[in-house]
């Protein structure tokens, strides 16, 4: 599961993290973190007050060693619950789902056997939307080390699905893939590391109530690292609608996908009448940003002029 020491590792051995640097607006006192924290530190020296250059964003190499680290996780779990003809790939592209070269399947569970990342639909069993990031507010320390100075609701960085506009881009690049007839008996799950916005969890579960996307996970046991309040709002095990679940271990991430695989299910007959779902759908523009599609579908699913 991802902890500080998968960070950790990350961050000590790239040339990828650019420190932001904190600095006093009064005098010359300045540190480097990762991200500002978001509750107001004063300076240490004079209490002035603090300024941040730009925090970095999810940028290319955390997304490969991000990705690498779920692919890794899922194929363990999908060996361990003994599905012999399937593996993990990542960068999957099907013409039939939309998948191209330039916006596919960040990961997917598919049939052993193929060569290359073109797959036909019928190969695929699952697709996964991976929204990792760094999660944690690191700050060097001066025997070279690091540490962790905030969790991941204390910083300005906003990493993973705490980030609204992830939510939103997965939400509108699923009801994209969800477009397609195809689709209709593949899973599509949304991979983070981090809980959800508190404000976000009613959106989350109104769109797995609604069959574009079924599950968004937390692959981080214990975001709470130095700040251990309210554990039950700042580290949920699954929202009111199970449309958020966090995965604790190797053991539930096995019973997750077999859950997933079983092929008794349907997923959108079951949550939404197929005809209001693909109203909405096809009254969206599909050619708009990810984040935009996200919205617009939300302000359909709830207007009671579709039915
Ligand atoms: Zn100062």
């Amino acid at each position: 599961m991802w902890n500080p020491e998968k960070e950790r590792e990350f961050i000590k051995n790239t040339d990828a993290v650019v420190w932001a640097t904190i600095s006093c607006m009064d005098c010359d006192f300045r540190y480097e973190a990762l991200f500002k924290k978001t509750k107001p530190r004063r300076c240490l020296e004079c209490g002035g007050k603090l300024s941040s250059t730009t925090p970095q964003g999810r940028n290319s190499p955390v997304s490969i060693f991000t990705e690498k680290f779920a692919s890794e996780i899922f194929e363990g779990a999908l060996k361990k619950a003994g599905y012999d003809d399937l593996e993990v790939k990542r960068n999957v592209v099907c013409d039939e789902l939309d998948l191209t070269s330039r916006s596919a399947a960040d990961m997917a569970v598919v049939k052993k056997g193929v060569k290359g990342r073109v797959y036909e639909a019928s190969q695929i069993e699952i697709v996964f939307e991976v929204k990792m990031s760094l999660i944690w507010n690191w700050e060097p320390k001066k025997d070279g080390d690091i540490q962790i100075e905030a969790d991941y609701d204390n910083h300005k960085g906003r990493g993973s699905i705490y980030r609204t506009d992830s939510i939103l881009k997965a939400i509108g690049k699923g009801a994209i893939f969800r477009s397609h007839f195809q689709s209709n008996d593949i899973p599509y799950i949304v991979v983070g590391n981090s809980p959800p916005p508190k404000s976000y969890l009613d959106k989350i579960d109104g769109s797995v109530r609604a069959g574009i996307v079924q599950r968004f996970l937390s692959l981080t046991p214990e975001p709470l690292v130095i700040d251990k309040s309210d554990p039950k709002e700042r580290n949920p095990k699954e929202s009111k609608g199970e449309g958020f679940l966090r995965i604790d271990s190797k053991d539930e991430l096995k019973d997750f996908i077999d859950d997933l695989l079983d092929d008794e299910r349907i997923f959108i007959g079951s949550m939404l009448k197929k005809t209001k779902l693909g109203k909405i759908i096809k009254s969206l523009d599909l050619d708009k940003e990810y984040s935009e599609i996200g919205e617009a579908f939300f302000k359909r699913l709830y207007d009671v002029e579709v039915v």
